[in-house]
């Protein structure tokens, strides 16, 4: 907000303001809700709102990563302070990922990650909710929603250079959707083209600021697609279930390292299943460790779901048949721009 009031003052002040604007990229990190919980009696909203409230950048997207939502009352939503067109979405999930730290069980930490306006990226979220503004939407068939994600996704494709990204996500109720949307997607995109990140949580809750055409507070939804396309590249990558111990998932973080390249801000995303982690790999923080290991200048969030969407988005890789749901495997996402 002060940077926004200092561009005010004159021409090169403004150009200094937006000179230090794009030294900031993706802004994460993790609060511990404990002690403000039990002491301020603080709800999570309240939490949330002060994170968005102390952030650096004009977000145009916020994920946060918790426990299961518990339901709360409008007027308490942190989507007041959100700027215009930005979204959130908050996944209760089974446990949460920051950098090389698996909270697994978690219940008291919110992981937070914000992307920014970024010049010629566009962010649509399309959501099928409890209560949705638009009365269609959960009658609107599985294919109007591919139909229409296809239509944004397809704006990307005339200039080169250009790439595009989905993050589906559904709770246990909509997963038969949200499977149906993916096969219905997957037939078009084949290659390499196209990253998708994201997987099942126990609860979506879904907000964007005031002014959106489709007003949304504290919206419990069982899916959520998010795209993201124009000047940015992504990169998606499937730890299958064959990638049972350290050794396996490190040779496959390897030739994942050595085929992304990196731009000037980047922000790395892991939805893994629950069935993995400490469970299968007998000791803590063994896929975030590897990740951090290959790319130790990416900030790392994300969470622990109960089946996984991706895709392979390494050339040479795309397998045409592959669905994008898995199960029992860790999703990553890279997102690099600038
Ligand atoms: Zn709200």
């Amino acid at each position: 907000m002060e940077l926004c009031r200092a561009s005010l003052v004159c021409r090169s002040w403004l150009e200094a303001a937006n000179d230090e604007r794009r030294t900031r990229g993706p802004t994460y990190f993790i609060q511990n809700c404990k002690e403000l919980l039990a002491n301020e009696k603080l709800s999570m909203e309240r939490i949330k709102m002060q994170s968005i409230k102390k952030l650096q950048i004009k977000p145009a997207l916020g994920l946060f990563f918790t426990a299961p939502s518990i339901p709360f009352s409008e007027p308490d939503c942190h989507c007041k302070v959100l700027p215009p067109n930005c979204d959130t979405v908050t996944l209760g999930t089974h446990g949460v990922v920051f950098n090389n730290r698996e909270i697994e069980g978690n219940v008291e930490n919110i992981v937070c990650a914000f992307l920014p306006e970024v010049p010629d990226v566009t962010i649509k979220t399309f959501v099928i909710g409890d209560n949705s503004a638009t009365k269609n939407d959960v009658s609107m068939s599985v294919e109007n929603y591919s139909e229409e994600i296809k239509k944004v996704l397809r704006t990307s494709e005339k200039s080169p250079n250009r790439s595009k990204c989905l993050l589906l996500f559904c709770d246990l109720r909509g997963r038969n959707l949200a499977v149906k949307l993916s096969n219905s997607l997957r037939k078009s995109y084949t290659t390499d083209e196209l990253s998708v990140w994201g997987g099942i949580a126990k609860d979506l809750l879904v907000c964007n600021a005031k002014d959106s055409k489709n007003d949304r507070c504290g919206e419990f939804a069982f899916c959520v697609g998010i795209t993201l396309t124009g000047a940015l590249d992504t990169w998606s990558i499937i730890v299958g279930r064959s990638y049972m111990t350290k050794d396996r998932v490190e040779q496959r973080m390897k030739s994942f390292r050595n085929r992304v390249r990196l731009k000037k801000h980047s922000i790395g995303f892991m939805f893994a299943c629950f069935a993995r982690g400490e469970y299968m790999f007998d000791e803590c923080n063994v896929e975030s460790t590897i990740f951090k290991k290959y790319f130790p200048e990416i900030p790392l969030v994300g969470c622990f779901g109960d089946g996984e969407f991706g895709k392979n988005s390494l050339p040479n890789e795309s397998n045409k048949k592959a669905k994008w749901y898995n199960v029992t495997s860790t999703i990553f996402l890279i997102i690099t721009y600038g």
